[in-house]
């Protein structure tokens, strides 16, 4: 036994020794409750940091714990192994996909495993390996044959450097890729889409269901969702066509004095006057080439044309133009909108600007308000006027007010009738990219589109492909594209697109379970042995999309019949960043690395001279703010490491990494050592110590069984690591304060201080619990268990105050009643010194707390 702590001798040997005793390997036998810890897959950059570190480690304690408290853990590790950087290094470097991901993976998992992780890794799953997208193309295939995959001419936003589609939110709020910084355009193609509208009332009401998630996460979801309740109405046209207008405010129908629809609306042709065709054409061209944010931020400048052709208000029988403007989009409700400028602000604006009519039918209590004066639209609540048969009722949402009103008339006069709107919109799954998974789908001339039968699975991705940078190599690669249709073997085409990698992570907690089954992407009764997962833990960047489609995903397998559960994730935690000191020029914008700063007590800029601000920020390579995991483990070791990153912050806030915390977690884990290694404890056994105990005894099994308590409380419900760890530390100190080493309660003491220890710092635990004479590793001990009798206080410490002024303590029996303790504390060596021979006047007990004596 090294009398020195020196994590490199025993972390190494640990990792190797648990991975020997296969430890941490899924039990298949389903005596014992489940428990699912999951972690968000990490994308294989190649290296692991510092956030990485906290979600592992912060998943890999409760693990740890859960199975000492007899659970069996399924521990899952995994790739999302798809995307585009690997695509852009194969560009840059020459070098496969495949082969850059591969040793990225490599790297990776020595990271992980040095940390002391407790993953199953036959569990391991790589998004890119042929055997696991075969079944997300197998997937792909159910939605298929369940009618929910389509494909669909659709406006998209066009990376022209990247030549690829991008998602909404790839496109930042100057409108440009999120990637190659290129300003994005809008572009025609033929896309498949997944119809995730089809469940959006079911993803709205299961958030119900979903109360281990943080409250903030679940809004995120609603609003993502954005329900809304409205009325759909029909706007007569000259043309004899009808513009159709889903609007959440029907009531202020008879305030429309214009309607505006997108500029790409099917009916521009047909609806522009020949005298404002070209007018028409040059703002069509305009609007093409701009993003959605472009078009629809709030504030900017209103621009729109005139079709010159009128439509009639069906509840009022008015003529109001027709006018086409960016701010409409086509693929958001109908395209189409009617104006109401008098309440709300975007038409207010439009009107304003070009002049159009403003009607006020909201008019607020105390005043009336005139549409050719007002100098904002007014949104606050008010009466119905001008309104025709809603005159005089109360403006709003509520039970019998305007809203509810107007949707009753407009269904009894049948011009319109009340309606449900999402926000959401359909996914769309398509990329034009190589390092993806291939739809498996065959373009025949005479037969359309034919699903790849699945004993053909998968259509895996041609490796003799040239990256150039522009375009998808797959299409270009006319042996692979070229294939007679799988139906009726004409000649066909392959699809040429590649699914979004959402697709590969919206099922993957699915396939750990039964990670290496060949048959199926999972068997149905092992997937509903593990799911739901219990507890997943990531990023919040993830709050929307990737838990909006995991959860779209598990209720169509489930509609299938292949699942059983509704909700994919019982538990969800966010876990904060992990930020560091940068030095930061607030002038330039610039950071400065640290090495360029000559005094780091006052930070100069060493070009400028200008005095630079010192920020936390997200650690990050272009704010020179990074930490390598590798340089803490190397210096202090992972479990230094991890005690640091779990003590700084509760999981769910940002945590400021700070090198003096981190030494000062590497001298708790040197005064556990000097305290277990000089306790001369050689107990093999783990039973209470029970028995006559002295006082001091007695005190410790109180500290030891508050540490219990407290800890497990810390880790049920919320996990509140860092108070766990105060409790490990007041633990720590109480036995090193004991005096009376050959006791019993002094070896219970040692081993429950290490067994409460082991999720959170295994290795030396596990090397402390070797050396007090144990033969098995700590991590197949039970988690220590309450025994609340060990609580029980026999005295108390009782305050004796003088007229108010405190002048010692006694202690009392803790059953004493308050006469007994009155009569105890008047016979005090401390009081009597204070009131022999004086008049007592009046003496006040207050039980459990003080005694104070008022003498003349
Ligand atoms: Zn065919």
């Amino acid at each position: 036994m090294e009398s020195r702590y020196s994590p490199a001798d025993i972390e190494e040997k640990w990792q190797k020794d648990w991975a020997a005793q296969k430890l941490f390997e899924t039990p298949t036998d389903r005596s014992k409750p489940k428990f699912y810890a999951l972690s968000m897959f990490p994308y294989p950059s190649g290296n692991l940091h510092m956030g990485h570190v906290r979600v592992y480690t912060i998943v890999d304690v409760i693990a740890r714990l859960k199975r000492m408290q007899g659970f069996r853990v399924l521990n899952p590790m995994g790739w999302d192994a798809f995307g585009l950087p690997a695509e852009n290094a194969a560009i840059e470097r020459n070098i496969h996909p495949a082969k850059w991901t591969y040793s990225n993976i490599a790297q990776m998992k020595v990271q992980l495993d040095a940390l002391g992780i407790s993953f199953d890794w036959n569990k391991e799953i790589a998004t890119c390996s042929p055997n696991y997208y075969k079944w997300t193309q197998w997937m792909f295939l159910q939605f298929v044959s369940a009618g929910l995959a389509y494909q669909k001419e659709a406006i998209v936003n066009w990376d022209p450097i990247d030549q690829t589609v991008l998602a909404n939110e790839q496109v930042d709020t100057e409108g440009r890729s999120w990637r190659s910084g290129a300003k994005v355009e809008r572009k025609q193609l033929r896309q498949w889409f997944f119809k995730i509208t089809d469940y959006a009332e079911q993803l709205l009401q299961d958030l119900d269901q979903l109360d281990g998630w943080p409250e903030r996460v679940r809004t995120m979801q609603a609003n993502w969702i954005g329900k809304s309740t409205g009325a759909q109405v029909t706007f007569k046209t000259e043309i004899g066509a009808d513009l159709e207008v889903y609007t959440t405010r029907p009531d202020t129908l008879w305030g429309a004095s214009f309607m505006v629809i997108s500029p790409e609306h099917p009916l521009v042709e047909k609806l522009t006057k020949p005298e404002q065709s070209a007018a028409i054409k040059a703002y069509q061209e305009a609007s093409a080439s701009k993003s959605e944010i472009d078009r629809t931020a709030e504030g900017k400048e209103k621009t729109g044309v005139w079709t010159g052709s009128y439509a009639t208000n069906p509840v009022n029988d008015l003529q109001i133009p027709i006018w086409i403007a960016d701010y409409v989009m086509m693929d958001y409700g109908t395209g189409a909108i009617m104006a109401v400028p008098a309440h709300d602000q975007r038409d207010f604006e439009f009107a304003k600007k070009f002049g159009l009519e403003i009607k006020v039918v909201v008019q607020p209590i105390d005043q009336t308000l005139d549409g050719s004066t007002i100098t904002k639209a007014f949104t606050d609540s008010g009466v119905m006027a001008n309104s025709g048969p809603l005159d005089g009722i109360t403006a709003g949402k509520g039970k019998d007010q305007s809203v509810d009103v107007a949707v009753q008339w407009l269904e009894s006069q049948t011009k319109g009738k009340g309606t449900i709107n999402y926000r959401l919109r359909d996914w769309l799954v398509s990329r034009q990219r190589y390092w993806g998974s291939p739809i498996p789908i065959i373009h025949c001339p005479d037969c359309g589109a034919v699903p790849v039968p699945d004993d053909q699975l998968p259509v895996e991705l041609p490796e003799d492909v040239e990256f150039s940078g522009k375009g998808s190599p797959l299409a270009k690669l006319e042996s692979w594209v070229n294939v007679p249709c799988p139906s009726c073997g004409t000649p066909a085409k392959r699809e040429t697109d590649t699914m979004d990698t959402f697709m590969c992570s919206s099922w993957y907690f699915m396939r750990y379970p039964d990670a290496q089954n060949d048959k199926a992407a999972f068997d149905p009764s092992i997937a509903n042995d593990w799911m739901q997962v219990d507890q997943y833990v990531g990023g919040i960047e993830h709050a929307i999309l990737h838990l909006l489609y995991s959860r779209f995903f598990t209720k169509v397998v489930r509609d299938r019949g292949l699942l059983n559960c509704n909700e994919p994730f019982k538990r969800l935690l966010t876990q904060g960043m992990v930020q560091s000191k940068a030095y930061k020029n607030s002038k330039t914008g610039q950071y400065i690395t640290p090495e360029n700063i000559s005094d780091i007590t006052n930070p100069v800029d060493p070009e400028t001279g200008d005095v630079l601000d010192v920020v936390y920020e997200k650690m990050s390579k272009s704010k020179y703010n990074g930490v390598a995991p590798s340089d803490v483990i190397d210096k202090y070791g992972a479990d230094t490491a991890r005690m640091f990153i779990l003590f700084k912050a509760p999981p769910e806030k940002d945590l400021e990494w700070d090198d003096a915390d981190v030494e000062g977690q590497f001298r708790f884990m040197n005064r556990i050592w000097r305290v277990v290694t000089e306790s001369g404890v050689k107990a093999n056994s783990t039973t209470i110590a029970s028995g006559n105990f002295s006082k001091s005894e007695k005190d410790l099994r109180r500290s030891i069984h508050i540490a219990i308590k407290e800890i497990t409380e810390d880790l049920t419900d919320d996990y509140q690591f860092n108070t766990a760890i105060s409790e490990l530390m007041k633990l720590n100190n109480a036995l090193n304060d004991f005096t009376q080493k050959d006791s019993h309660v002094f070896a219970e003491g040692i081993q429950t201080l290490l067994r409460l220890l082991a999720p959170f710092a295994p290795h030396i635990a596990d090397e402390l619990w070797h050396s007090i004479g144990n033969s098995e590793s700590v991590h197949t001990q039970t988690f220590p268990v309450l025994d609340s009798t060990a609580l029980v206080v026999d005295e108390i410490t009782i305050v004796i105050q003088i007229l108010g002024k405190t002048r010692g303590s006694i202690t009392v029996p803790s059953a004493s009643t308050k006469d007994e303790i009155q009569a105890l504390a008047t016979a005090s060596e401390v009081a009597q010194k204070y009131i022999a021979g004086k008049e007592v006047k009046k003496t006040i007990v207050v039980p459990g707390k003080l005694v104070n004596f008022v003498i003349v």
